[in-house]
């Protein structure tokens, strides 16, 4: 009887993955992951920034399309694996990862996309995952997805554009 139970219970216990639903946006790290480093926009296209967030991560961790779309590239650049998803005209990037996913291949939200590469030196020492988030030719914070289905107050009156970080 135990072992039938242990089954059950086996079977029934989804694999962990971020907890999407369709048109949303997840972390594509689970659990949540704590963000090492920020988001700073260069001021000019070519200038000195961070165009994206770096989350912690240990190697070989499962890495998850943060939404619904297509793989538009899944391969090595200077040595890092990456993942580049296109959901419309925004584009998510993912590196340092090890790619289980080829170009072309639909994703959902949740889909899991590769592993964390065992390669440090973004991060210094430590291993990340750096998140990256494009609209054109704008690079945008990534954490700007999940912020925007976790608003829990209405918005009011209409905020103008937001002050330019720096
Ligand atoms: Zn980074």
């Amino acid at each position: 009887m135990i072992p039938v139970v242990f089954a059950l219970a086996v079977t029934l216990i989804p694999p962990a993955a971020p907890s999407p639903r369709p048109g949303q946006w997840g972390w594509p790290l689970s659990p949540p992951p704590a963000v090492i480093r920020t988001f700073d926009p260069p001021a000019a296209p070519w200038g000195a920034g961070h165009r994206g967030v770096d989350l912690a991560a240990r190697p070989g961790q499962p890495v998850y399309a943060a939404g619904a779309g297509h793989v538009s590239f899944a391969g090595r650049i200077a040595g890092y694996g990456v993942v580049a998803i296109t959901h419309g005209r925004v584009r998510t990037t993912y590196l340092p990862v090890e790619p289980a996913v080829e170009a072309g291949r639909p994703v959902a939200v949740g889909t899991r996309i590769g592993t964390v590469q065992d390669r440090p030196g973004h991060c210094g020492l430590r291993h990340c995952l750096h998140w990256g988030l494009r609209r054109d030719l704008h690079y945008l914070d990534p954490l700007s997805l999940l912020r925007s289905q976790v608003r829990l107050l209405p918005l009011w009156p209409p905020a103008g554009p937001p002050a330019r970080p720096r």
